[in-house]
């Protein structure tokens, strides 16, 4: 009996890597473990803590293997994630807390192992911070590894692929989507995992729509079912009609009809048609998104986020560790420059090991550079990582969250002293490493006049400048009409903190979510801003947008918008000038 498939069902998942995928499903059995709890006498507990210890070993062998394979195969370039799980198979509590259920409770080792799994699980589950939750999933996906060892169950292998497929599982561990053969798959579908999960951002890195946290994608799709995914959406279609195939088919060619048009810009100076030349550049937070960077035309990393140095893990990482990391960013993004913003953390950004305190009121709390210049333990130890690496290449400097005057000091006489000690211990840097902060509460955009003739640029963090400058939480989605980047208040806080730096002859930067906004572009650049930072994807758009802007008529349009009195104005002002110049472009 042939059952009829459905047609055209639509499922909605996390959009973890964009990009439009029209093909066949390959369904693949990346079926979890079936393990038994059962309880076991006392005289078993040496053989099952044996059995549990082997396993482990032996996960950790077979791990190795496919990481030398790997390596020899397509190189180092991703192998960090099976670094990680490796650390998580050596982790002592996943072993002490098993065996300690296998002795006191007396359960088998496979039991015991899911329980502790269990209570991880719990444990990441509870964790606010995105990133820092999906941790949680690469300690599954290790455990599973064990589990597997202790049963004797052999995973179905990963298919020999000959067509072009789409590939649909329950969960696609990083090694898995590392061993795939990525010429054959054009996108990847999961039931399991989150948008920073690191499956997801390979499938990022490697540039494989994908989307993920589908739930009953293994349910609804079987092999050979025509999907569309769209991953920018986090939209899958299961057998599409004709017109659900012709609409996806169009945008399919559409968005990359632009990826190609817009690359074209990658190797164009980001210049205005009077020849005024600002700089674009990208928010970076992985290596991975280096080749990223460069496909697009970013001309250095006007922002990088070390914070998820220091969440990925169970230990802080120590100066070696991160002199490395900011030494091979440094040099894979050279000739160009990086801005190290030093750790962003606290508030909504977890990191256990700096055991913070819960606060009532976590965006105003202990963050940022208030926390840094708490622990300077743990921020020296930073500051010094990057000092030694700036002896490598062009590295700048800068420090979240400043609100003052004093705060700067405070930061820049430590700079000193650490420059004091490696002088002495005979170790090189930059000594002439440029300094700079975010401007991201509203204190610092009136003082923006002193505080500029502290540093060496300033990089506006709009994110942040408008939640505490409109008093909106960023993330209450019940706020969000009010989060408003067009409000006179942020404007004139822009031009404020421009004028200043111009003023005292630094560099006026952005590096939050406005500047890589094409539409925002002829009022930032009227404002006179050197840099804007954004999501390298969104580099050549603004590029293109840049390159037929003038800087003469963007002036003039800020002075107009200057005298506008509610956001709602602005953008009227703004549309009417986007729809005189541009008739396309901004859809
Ligand atoms: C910002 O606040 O605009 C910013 C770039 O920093 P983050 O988003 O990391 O807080
Ligand atoms: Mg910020």
């Amino acid at each position: 009996m042939v059952l009829e498939r459905s047609k055209n069902l639509c499922l909605s998942g996390v959009p973890a890597s964009p990009g439009i995928a029209i093909g066949l499903a390959r369904v693949t059995d990346r079926a979890r473990v079936a393990v038994s709890e059962h309880a076991v006498k006392p005289e078993a507990v040496p053989a099952e803590i044996t059995r549990l210890l082997e396993a482990i070993s032996e996960a950790k062998e077979e791990l190795l293997l496919i990481k030398n394979h790997l390596e020899k195969e397509s190189g180092s370039e991703h192998l960090y994630i099976l670094d990680t799980h490796l650390m998580i198979l050596e982790d002592p509590m996943l072993t002490s807390e098993t065996v300690s259920c296998i002795k006191t409770q007396l359960i088998n080792a496979e039991g015991s192992l899911r329980r502790t799994l269990l209570k991880f699980r719990e444990f990441f589950n509870a964790i606010e911070d995105e990133y820092l939750r999906e941790r949680g999933s690469d300690v599954d996906i290790v455990g599973e590894r064990i589990l597997r060892k202790m049963v004797g169950f052999q995973q179905e292998p990963l298919p020999q692929l000959d067509s072009k497929v789409i590939i649909i599982a329950h969960d696609l561990s990083p090694t898995d989507v590392l061993q795939i053969d990525k010429s054959k798959v054009i996108a990847f579908v999961t039931d399991l995992g989150g948008k920073t999960s690191h499956t997801a951002i390979l499938a990022r890195a490697l540039g494989i729509p994908a989307v993920v946290g589908l739930e009953s994608a293994t349910a609804e799709i079987i092999s050979d079912d025509s999907i569309i995914i769209d991953g920018a959406t986090g939209t899958v279609v299961i057998n599409p009609s004709d017109e659900s195939f012709r609409n996806y088919l169009s945008r399919k060619q559409r968005y990359e009809y632009f990826c190609q048009e817009y690359v074209k810009f990658r190797d164009l100076p980001a210049e205005t048609v009077d020849g005024h030349r600002i700089r674009l550049k990208g928010n970076l937070e992985f290596i991975e998104e280096v080749p990223a960077l460069k496909e697009h035309g970013g001309e250095g990393v006007g922002l990088y986020r070390t914070e998820m140095l220091y969440m990925n893990r169970s230990t802080l990482p120590d100066e070696e560790e991160q002199f490395e990391a900011y030494l091979s960013m440094c040099r894979k993004v050279a000739p160009f420059p990086v801005s190290i913003r030093t750790l962003d953390v606290g508030g909504d950004k977890f990191v256990p090991e700096l055991n913070l305190a819960d606060e009532l009121n976590p965006a105003l709390g202990l963050r940022a550079i208030r926390l840094s210049l708490r622990n300077i333990e743990t921020f020296k130890p930073q500051v010094r990582a990057i000092l030694r690496a700036s002896a490598f290449g062009e590295i700048r400097m800068f420090f979240p969250m400043i609100s003052g005057v004093s705060e700067i000091r405070e930061v820049k006489r430590i700079i000193s002293e650490v420059k004091y000690e490696l002088r002495s211990q005979g170790i090189t840097y930059d000594d002439s490493i440029k300094i700079g902060i975010m401007i991201e509460i509203p204190s610092a955009v009136l003082v923006a006049d002193q505080l500029a003739k502290e540093v060496d640029f300033f990089s506006v963090g709009t994110n942040d400048l408008i939640q505490y400058t409109l008093a909106i939480d960023r993330t209450n989605e019940h706020l969000s009409h009010l989060y408003q980047p067009l409000n006179p208040a942020i404007i004139r806080s822009l031009q404020i903190v421009a004028d200043a730096a111009h003023q005292a002859g630094i560099e006026a930067c952005i590096c939050g979510e406005m500047a890589g906004e094409p539409q925002y572009l002829p009022i930032l650049l009227g404002l006179g801003f050197d840099e804007l930072s954004m999501t390298p994807p969104s580099i050549p758009r603004v590029k293109e947008i840049l390159r037929r802007c003038s800087l003469t008529e963007a002036k003039k349009l800020t002075a107009k918008i200057l005298e506008a009195e509610t956001a709602e104005a602005v953008e009227s002002i703004l549309k009417s000038e986007l729809t005189a110049h541009f008739s396309e472009g901004f859809d």
